[in-house]
C-alpha cells in the first residue's frame, strides 16, 4: 500500500508516540503507519506527497471542547477589545471602524473587559455616547453574558424605555427610567444584536419564525465557514459547539457535504426551562447527521450565567449581599425531568455551570439520571466548574462526569485582570476555583476547550494560560497540571468526551488521519505564550491549514 501524503523528520514526545516516532503517513483519510522515517518512508509511491518536518513535533489535532462557531465566526468581523483598556483606546478603535465600516448599521466590538474604563466604572450609555453619539454600537462582555450599547442602538431597539425580555435576561434600567446600557443575558442582548446584518441569527437562542431568506442563509455559511477555517489555521480538527438550533444544524449540513468543512463539528439541541422534556422533540428537526464530519447527539442547558452579572448560582451567599445566591435558569425538577429524557434517549448533557451551586444541581441532575435510568457510559459533561464545593468536588467521577474546562477562563489567565470576578465570587470559593489540578487528582477527566469567542480559540494560549498560572493570594492551591496532561485534555481528553476516542484524539494507525505539526517548543508555552505555533493542520488526511512553506 502506497500513502496519499507523509511526513517524516518530525519528532514525538512519549506521551503521544512510541519512542523513535519520527514519521506518519496516510491514505484515504485514515494514518497507515506511525514509526521512523525509513520504516514509514517505504511506503512513498510515485504520487505520494512528502512533507519534511524539519524537527517540528507531531500531535494529533487538537480537541476544541467547548465553542461557539457561529458567534465566533461573527466576531471575525467585530472589534476585538480583549486588550484594549481606557476610554481613549476605545474611543479611537470605534473611530477607525465608523471611517472603515461606512454600511454597518450597527458597530460591535466583543471581549469587553467589565473594568475597560477602569476599576468601578461600569460602561453604560453615557459614557458610550461621549464615543458615538449618533451611530449605534455596541460592546459585548468577554464573557459573552452582557452587552453594553450606546443611546442610538438602544432607541434603535426599541429597549431605552426598557423591555420585556423574560425572567432569564435583563434590560438594566437607570434611576432616570431610561436603560443604562447594560444588556444582561442573550434574550435582552438580542434586542441590540437585532440591529446587525446577522440579526440575531448566531445567537445561541435562535429560532426562526419562517424561512430564512437565500442571501442571509448563503451569508450565514459564509460566516461559518470563516470560523471553521479559523479553527484549522489554530490545530483544530474536532469542534464541539456549545449552541446548536435546526437552523445552525441545515447550514453545517450544507457545508459538510459540500466538503467545505476543514473541522469536524457536533452541535448540540439547548434547552430552556420552558422547553421541558418535550423540547427534545426539536432533535428531530436537526435532519440527517454526516458521518464523520457532523454530528447531533447532545443537549446543552444553562443552570447560571456568570459571576460579574451576579448570575451565578450559589451554595452560599455573594460577599456583602446577605441572603443572596442567584437563581437557577432551570428549575431542579424541570432540570431532573429533561436530564432523564435525555439520558434515556441516549444522548450526552452538557450542563453550563459556573457557580458551585449550579455544579451542584448539574451533578443533582445526572445523578437523577443515573437513577431513573441506571449507569451507562454517558459522559455526561459539566461546563466551566469555575466554583464547586469540596464535597462536590467527590462526587463527579463515580457519576462519570467530564469536566469541560477552559485554561484562559481564570481571572489573572494570561493577562485577564482579576476584578471584580475574583470579589464578587468571594475569597470563601477561591480554593476550589477552576479546580484542574484537583479534579485530575480525583480521576475526573478533563477536556480542555476556549469557549471562543468568549476567550482566543488558540488551544496554545489555553495550555500557556494554564501552565502559568498563579494562585490570587498567599496560601492557595496550585490548580495548574502539567504539560503533558494538558496536551492529553486538548487532545484523547477532549476525543474521549466527544466519544469519538476510537477514531481520533490519539495518533495511531487505524485511525483518523487528524493531526498538527507544531514548530517551536511546546514546553516553552510555559514561560511565553509565542514559544510555539501550529505550522501544521490535517483532517480527514486532507490538509486543512499551512503547509505552504514546508
Ligand atoms: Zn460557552
Amino acid at each position: 500500500m502506497t500513502a496519499d501524503i507523509l511526513i517524516v523528520n518530525a519528532r514525538t514526545r512519549a506521551v503521544i508516540a512510541a519512542p523513535g516516532t519520527t514519521a506518519v503517513a496516510w491514505r484515504d483519510g485514515i494514518v497507515i503507519a506511525l514509526g521512523d522515517d525509513a520504516a514509514v518512508g517505504a511506503l512513498a509511491g510515485p504520487a505520494t506527497r512528502v512533507i519534511d518536518a524539519r524537527g517540528m513535533e507531531l500531535m494529533p489535532g487538537f480537541v476544541e471542547s467547548h465553542l461557539h462557531l457561529f458567534m465566533g465566526g461573527a466576531t471575525l468581523t467585530m472589534l476585538d477589545l480583549g486588550t484594549t483598556f481606557g476610554f481613549d483606546a476605545v474611543a479611537e478603535t470605534f473611530a477607525r471602524a465608523a471611517t472603515d465600516r461606512p454600511g454597518d448599521d450597527l458597530i460591535q466590538a466583543f471581549s469587553v473587559h467589565y473594568t475597560v474604563f477602569g476599576e468601578g466604572t461600569r460602561p453604560d450609555r453615557h459614557i458610550l455616547d461621549r464615543i458615538s453619539p449618533d451611530r449605534p454600537i455596541s460592546l459585548m462582555s468577554a464573557d459573552l453574558h452582557c452587552t453594553w450599547a450606546n443611546t442610538a442602538a438602544l432607541a434603535q431597539a426599541g429597549v431605552l424605555h426598557g423591555a420585556d425580555v423574560g425572567p432569564e435576561a435583563e434590560v438594566v434600567m437607570g434611576p432616570d427610567g431610561l436603560a443604562t446600557g447594560e444588556l444582561r443575558e442573550f434574550a435582552a442582548m438580542n434586542r441590540v444584536n437585532m440591529l446587525s446584518r446577522l440579526q440575531g441569527r448566531d445567537g445561541l437562542d435562535y429560532r426562526p419564525a419562517g424561512p430564512v431568506a437565500e442571501s442571509d442563509r448563503s451569508y450565514d455559511c459564509e460566516v461559518i465557514r470563516q470560523a471553521a477555517g479559523y479553527c484549522a489555521a489554530h490545530g483544530i480538527t474536532s469542534a464541539v459547539n456549545m449552541d446548536g438550533n435546526a437552523y445552525q444544524a441545515g447550514l453545517l449540513r450544507d457545508l459538510a457535504l459540500a466538503g467545505d468543512l476543514p473541522v469536524r463539528v457536533s452541535l448540540p439541541l439547548r434547552l430552556v426551562a420552558s422547553d421541558g422534556p418535550a423540547g427534545l422533540a426539536m432533535l428531530d428537526d436537526f435532519g440527517s447527521e454526516v458521518p464523520g464530519w457532523l454530528r447531533f447527539d447532545r443537549v446543552k442547558m444553562f443552570l447560571d450565567g456568570v459571576w460579574d452579572t451576579w448570575t451565578a448560582l450559589t451554595t452560599s451567599d455573594y460577599p456583602n449581599r446577605p441572603g443572596f445566591r442567584s437563581q437557577p435558569l432551570i428549575p431542579q425538577d424541570t432540570f431532573d425531568a429533561i436530564c432523564i429524557a435525555a439520558d434515556a434517549r441516549g444522548l450526552q448533557i452538557a450542563t453550563h455551570a459556573v457557580g458551585d451551586g449550579a455544579v451542584r444541581a448539574a451533578i443533582d441532575g445526572y445523578a437523577a439520571a443515573r437513577r431513573a435510568n441506571g449507569p451507562r457510559d454517558s459522559r455526561h459533561r459539566i461546563e466551566h466548574i469555575e466554583a464547586i464545593t469540596p464535597q462536590d468536588l467527590d462526587r463527579l467521577a463515580p457519576l462519570g462526569i467530564t469536566a469541560s474546562m477552559q485554561p484562559l477562563h481564570p481571572p489573572g489567565a494570561a493577562g485577564l485582570p482579576l476584578q471584580p470576578t475574583v470579589s464578587i465570587m468571594g475569597r470563601d470559593r477561591w480554593p476550589t476555583a477552576f479546580p484542574w489540578r484537583m479534579l485530575k487528582d480525583r480521576g475526573v477527566p478533563l477536556a480542555f476547550g476556549s469557549d471562543w469567542p468568549v476567550s482566543p480559540i488558540d488551544p496554545l494560549l489555553g495550555i500557556h494560560a494554564c501552565l502559568s498560572r498563579q494562585p490570587w493570594a498567599d496560601g492557595m492551591p496550585d490548580q495548574r497540571i502539567s504539560l503533558d496532561d494538558c496536551l492529553l485534555a486538548c487532545t484523547r481528553g477532549g476525543a474521549y468526551a466527544d466519544f469519538s476516542a476510537v477514531r481520533r484524539g490519539t495518533l495511531a494507525a487505524g485511525l483518523d488521519a487528524d493531526l498538527v505539526l507544531i514548530d517551536g517548543s511546546l514546553d516553552g508555552l510555559a514561560e511565553s505564550p509565542d514559544a510555539a505555533r501550529v505550522a501544521l493542520t490535517v483532517c480527514g488526511g486532507r490538509i486543512t491549514y499551512g503547509a505552504d512553506s514546508l
